[in-house]
């Protein structure tokens, strides 16, 4: 770099100075974001270790019905499906909070909450139908119909005291 072009770079012009504020406020809020993603990344750094520590706090049985949920504010809350292991977390509370305190989680309060992990359930299939459907004579057996004297399958004429033929003249 000569000495031309390296004085001419540190004479401010109005459009540097313009840019450079322009910079600033960029970096401001940028700062701002940082700021925000710490928040963040300590709030989910301290549920992160939690769930690391939770196993061993919790013991094996515990930890693996019962999953830390959130923790924020110093308040952590623990989900389970099963009511028998609601009722040992809220048994062990003291304990789990004190355990936690003791690994260094700034723990002030222990929530237990019935949890239900979202899960899709399977639609019943064609198939599925099929097993519960009273049509079904090789596991209900037969019987015969009080209207027309045949034989109908029992889950038919259990159902709507009659066969599912007399039913279906009944509808029409
Ligand atoms: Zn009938």
């Amino acid at each position: 770099m000569n000495y031309a072009s390296h004085k001419k770079t540190n004479i401010p012009k109005k459009e540097d100075i313009f840019l450079r504020k322009k910079k600033e406020n960029q970096l401001s809020s940028l700062s701002n974001c940082i700021d925000t993603l710490r928040v963040e990344w300590l709030k989910n750094k301290s549920i992160a270790a939690l769930w690391k520590d939770w196993p061993r706090v919790a013991g094996k049985q515990l930890a693996t019905n019962c999953i830390p949920l959130t923790f924020q504010g110093g308040v952590l809350t623990v989900g389970s499906n099963h009511p028998q292991w609601i009722q040992a977390l809220i048994f062990n509370r003291n304990q789990l909070i004190a355990a936690l305190r003791a690994e260094g989680h700034e723990i002030r309060d222990l929530r237990i909450q019935q949890h239900y992990p979202k899960r899709i359930e399977p639609k019943d299939n064609e198939n599925s139908i099929w097993e519960k459907h009273p049509s079904r004579a090789d596991i209900y057996g037969k019987k015969e119909c009080p209207i027309c004297n045949s034989p109908a399958p029992i889950g038919e004429i259990s159902l709507w005291s009659k066969c599912g033929l007399c039913r279906r003249d009944e509808l029409t």
